[in-house]
């Protein structure tokens, strides 16, 4: 089976709506093992629409299309579709009954336009939409199938995966399961050197791509059965582990937090903040995670320098000499949380989120990290954007990199170096 999907509705064209079927109709088909070769959205017209259906059935056997089956005169799908494999629309009085019962269930009467959706294309099976008042329809003329769904994703979701799944299922001989490999701290190329070699192979595939300042391998596997397809998986899977070490710190996982969240569960420790430029989003983050109040104790939004001073105990000195975007700033900052909190880490993230620098000696985008256990102490320099629209971008990777700091000082990496006791960091920086 060879399927193509058409998105129907001029929002789309105009950017009104983000086009969220096409993914999931996407995902759910390479799931099912079925090729899925084009996508296209087409606007609220007959000509166009049929145009569509036209270049899609020269190269696929299967058209699945969303949208356009309300009451309005702009919903045409259902009528462009009958009309193109030469069927009539046909009133299904026991339909017009459930949409009447479906008003009713609301405690409205069904306005006069809404009968329209009770009209059927012959000869077609219908999906009927517990969701809402258009039924879907699957239409066959030989090999070619038309798939109809409606546009709103809370209808169209579970009907599609409800009925059309089962449907779709006895034509498909194969499944494609993914699986991705989530990294932290090396770029996408640095990533894809390692695997090389790995990059070249058709089944499963490997695929690199960056997110959000993360770096993640996708692998792709097609198989007759997902335990087949888990088969060809594995082996590569710890490959790659091995060959990316400390980097992954997950497979699947949703996000560095998470991941973070159940190691320190897994190890029984707490963490406290203490955030400067991120202003409370390494906490925000931590404690998006359900279960976060076993490992996490609290994060002090230290924004002024006399906050620093106060609850953290930062040397006004070094604040004045140093300026708030300081590794020694940052350490002080990280061990006062510490002490403050009794937490097992103290976690601090101090920077120039930007777009615009308060320190002329400091550029937009630079920032410290300091992770500290009470002996040691974990320090990370990185420069983030420069300029444009920064500001989200630099606080977001800067609490990412203070969370995978914190991740790397419980797991005891080989990546990190130690600055030595980070009491004697202290006291002994070069302050002449
Ligand atoms: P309705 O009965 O609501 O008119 P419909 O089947 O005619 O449903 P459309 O009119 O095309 O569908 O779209 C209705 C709404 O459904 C849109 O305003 C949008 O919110 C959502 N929608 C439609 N198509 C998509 C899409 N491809 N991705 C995400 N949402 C969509
Ligand atoms: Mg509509």
């Amino acid at each position: 089976m060879n399927c193509e999907l058409i998105s129907v509705g001029t929002e789309i064209l105009l950017g009104d709506i983000l086009n969220t079927n096409a993914r999931f109709l996407s995902k759910e088909l390479a799931a099912l093992g079925i090729s899925l070769m084009y996508q296209t959205t087409v606007g609220d017209n007959e000509e166009r629409l049929k145009a569509a259906l036209d270049t899609a059935f020269t190269r696929a056997d299967t058209v699945i299309l969303t949208g356009g089956l309300g009451p309005t005169p702009d919903d045409l799908t259902k009528e462009v579709c009958a009309d193109y494999f030469g069927k009539k629309l046909i009133m299904r009085e026991d339909i017009l009954e459930e949409i009447r019962s479906y008003f009713l269930s609301k405690g409205l009467t069904m306005p006069e336009s809404n009968g329209k959706q009770a009209m059927v294309p012959e000869d077609s099976t219908v999906l009927p939409n517990k969701n809402g008042t258009a039924p879907g329809f699957i239409m066959q003329q030989n090999e070619r199938k038309i798939i109809i769904l409606p546009g709103p994703p809370r209808e169209m979701e579970p009907m599609f995966t409800e009925q059309v799944v089962p449907y779709l299922r006895k034509f498909s001989q194969a499944v494609i399961k993914s699986h991705t490999v989530r990294t932290f701290g090396i770029g996408e190329s640095a990533m894809s050197e390692r695997v090389a070699d790995l990059l070249e192979n058709a089944n499963p595939t490997v695929a690199p791509y960056a997110k959000d300042g993360e770096a993640l391998l996708r692998i792709t596997a097609k198989a007759e059965s997902e335990e087949a397809a888990d088969e060809l998986i594995s082996p590569l899977l710890e490959d790659i582990k091995a060959r990316l070490g400390c980097c992954v710190y997950g497979i699947d996982a949703q996000s560095i937090e998470e991941a973070t969240v159940s190691l320190m569960k897994e190890r029984g420790v707490t963490v406290a903040f203490a955030e400067s430029c991120t202003a409370g989003l390494c906490a925000k983050r931590i404690t998006d995670i359900s279960g976060a109040s076993e490992v996490f104790h609290c994060g002090v939004v230290s924004y002024s320098n006399e906050i620093k001073s106060k609850i953290l105990g930062v040397a006004s000195e070094d604040l004045d000499r140093f300026g708030a975007v300081s590794d020694i700033v940052a350490a002080q900052m990280a061990l006062g949380v510490k002490s403050l909190s009794g937490a097992d880490y103290g976690v601090a993230v101090t920077g120039m989120a930007g777009p615009t620098s308060d320190d002329p000696e400091k550029e937009v985008g630079l920032i410290y990290i300091a992770v500290t256990d009470g002996e040691s102490l974990y320090l990370k320099e990185f420069h983030g954007r420069k300029s444009g629209s920064c500001r989200d971008y630099n606080r977001f990777v800067a609490a990412s990199n203070a969370i995978n700091q914190l991740r790397l000082c419980i797991i005891k990496s080989p990546q990190l170096r130690s600055e030595g006791n980070i009491k004697e960091f202290i006291n002994s920086y070069p302050r002449n």
